[in-house]
């Protein structure tokens, strides 16, 4: 009687299980943590296989993702495939080994951290994006055409984690490439022209949402996506059932909206970003969130966060909807563009605001220019103070249409505006190239909000410079900004640094108009 091989005694061997992890091992596709998880289950299913297996005669060989596991069936019979095996197993685990070192140099190299299992390797080049993936050869066309030519530390990590179907937090500073890092995947995984939509972007401003719409109707060119901006009409007439849309890009309430009506079907999106993902999870924004989430029903769904500042309540919270995520940060996490030279100016009262205002328009006016002020109110009045000087100022606030507000951002875009005066509406994800300086005409509300707003300037490589003024009643709120200030390696005088920690988060003095005297308000 035949001699049966012990290779395949016992257990069952399942095959696509099997396959699924070696295509997981192979040397270009490389994971952390996973040798040991590999060596269990290549002693499990190959060396103690099922007997069905054994009758699988007539298939020569099994090659699995490049990985020759089975020669013939022949070899099976003989205690030689076993050895063979092994020694397929610690080549290639020499191979893995050699690769997991290898990417974490790369990762060194390029300050990404990672965190998670089974991460893929990051992409050293665009032209990986075709050896690794296949991508088409007119996206990478199109990358040359918009002078992309090497992918940024966060688009290296978290294209190819995308498009592994991994969910991830991206955190990466301001102005580092973070939209690319979501579009690229978007692009090369949906097939356009296919029923319903299939990414949904959500923005939480409409600047930044339209920003991001036209970012990526131009990555995408030569090709027939539907990409379309949810306007207000849209979310409140459109039937999406009629209207062809591969990718949508929104903000929280007009999705949300359409969704409700009955208007607009998730349950075929494969990609859902939440970008500005902190300020999606802040009140107001959580409950669109959710139940966008909870839309979006398709089981094979892959979310990710990105934003530039990530707190860890954020990170729990979206943690419970997300599966498996990986968690790559590039540079440190919550701090400042190192480009921006950072400086505190202590303007005393309301008064000397404006005129430390004027005075640095007068010393060196060097456009474009973003002033951050606390509220549309105080964007007002600064806007009609400036009206009187020689500047060609702007205004930018939610209490204008959106076609004003579209206005403002393109004349300051156009370079028709020199300075633009803003509230916090575009402190988040716009990208206008080159501004040279931000003032924070009025003092940030977190430290997060400075972050964004500085982040303004210093973008896509390019150096930018940030003023912040205060006032007496700024004070205890100094460090809190100073400490982000020293992350990035500015100098920070020491009196500031020793100032005592404050407990409470948000800075809302109530302030005097634009200009005023100081009020003492002992006699108040
Ligand atoms: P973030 O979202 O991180 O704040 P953006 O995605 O808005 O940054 O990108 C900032 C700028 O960098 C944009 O003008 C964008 O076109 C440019 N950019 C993105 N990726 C690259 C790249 N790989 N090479 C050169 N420029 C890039
Ligand atoms: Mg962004």
């Amino acid at each position: 009687m035949e001699k049966r091989p012990s290779l395949f005694a016992g257990t069952h061997f399942d095959r696509n299980r099997f396959a699924k992890d070696i295509a997981r091992f192979k040397p270009n596709e490389v994971h952390e943590g996973y040798q040991e998880h590999v060596y269990r289950e290549f002693q499990s299913n190959v060396l103690n296989g099922s007997k069905k297996e054994k009758k699988r005669k007539r298939r020569d060989s099994v090659v699995v993702e490049g990985f020759n596991v089975f020669k013939s069936s022949k070899s099976l019979k003989t205690s030689n495939a076993t050895a063979n095996l092994e020694d397929d197993y610690v080549l290639h685990r020499k191979e893995v080994e050699k690769q997991i070192e290898l990417d974490s140099l790369f990762r060194k190299k390029y300050g990404i951290r990672i965190s998670g299992y089974s991460v893929p390797s990051p992409i050293r080049n665009f032209d990986e994006l075709k050896s690794r993936f296949g991508c088409k050869s007119h996206l990478l066309h199109n990358f040359f055409e918009l002078s992309f030519k090497e992918p940024t530390p966060i688009q290296m990590q978290a294209i190819p984690i995308l498009l592994a179907g991994r969910e991830c937090f991206a955190c990466a500073p301001t102005g580092s490439g973070k939209t690319l890092a979501f579009l690229i995947p978007m692009l090369m995984k949906i097939k356009p022209r296919c029923k319903g939509v299939k990414g949904v972007i959500i923005c939480p401003t409409r600047e930044l949402a339209a920003q991001t719409t036209r970012e990526c109707k131009k990555v995408a060119k030569g090709r027939k996506f539907h990409i379309k901006l949810m306007t207000k009409e849209l979310s409140r007439c459109g039937d999406f059932a009629k209207i062809p849309c591969d990718i949508l890009v929104s903000t929280p309430l007009r999705v949300d909206y359409a969704v409700r009506k009955g208007k607009l079907d998730l349950n075929r999106v494969e990609y859902l970003v939440l970008d500005e993902s902190d300020k999606l999870f802040e009140l107001g924004f959580v409950e669109q969130i959710d139940s966008i989430v909870k839309a979006c029903s398709n089981p094979s769904i892959v979310r990710c966060l990105f934003s530039a500042t990530l707190p860890d309540s954020v990170e729990e919270l979206a943690r419970t909807i997300m599966h498996d995520a990986i968690r790559v940060i590039v540079g440190r996490k919550n701090s400042a563009s190192t480009l921006v030279k950072q400086k505190l100016l202590f303007a005393g009262s309301e008064k000397g605001k404006l005129l430390a205002l004027r005075l640095s328009f007068a010393e060196s006016l060097n456009p474009p220019i973003l002033v951050f002020v606390q509220s549309k109110e105080r964007a007002k009045e600064l806007y009609k103070e400036l009206a009187f000087d020689d500047i060609k100022a702007d205004v930018i606030h939610a209490d204008l249409t959106q076609e004003q507000r579209e206005d403002a951002v393109d004349n300051f875009r156009a370079g028709k505006t020199w300075v633009l005066i803003a509230t916090d509406v575009i402190a988040r994800g716009m990208d206008f190239k080159g501004i040279n300086c931000v003032i924070n005409y009025d003092f940030p509300e977190s430290a997060a909000s400075y972050i964004h707003r500085i982040g303004r300037s210093g973008r896509a490589g390019r150096c930018g410079e940030a003023i912040t003024l205060f006032t007496e009643e700024d004070k205890p709120f100094l460090r809190n900004i100073a400490n982000v200030m020293k992350e990035s390696g500015c100098e920070v005088p020491d009196w500031i640094l020793s100032l005592p920690k404050l407990k409470r988060k948000k800075h809302r003095p109530m302030r005097n108009s634009v200009g005023a005297e100081p009020v003492d308000t002992e006699d108040h």
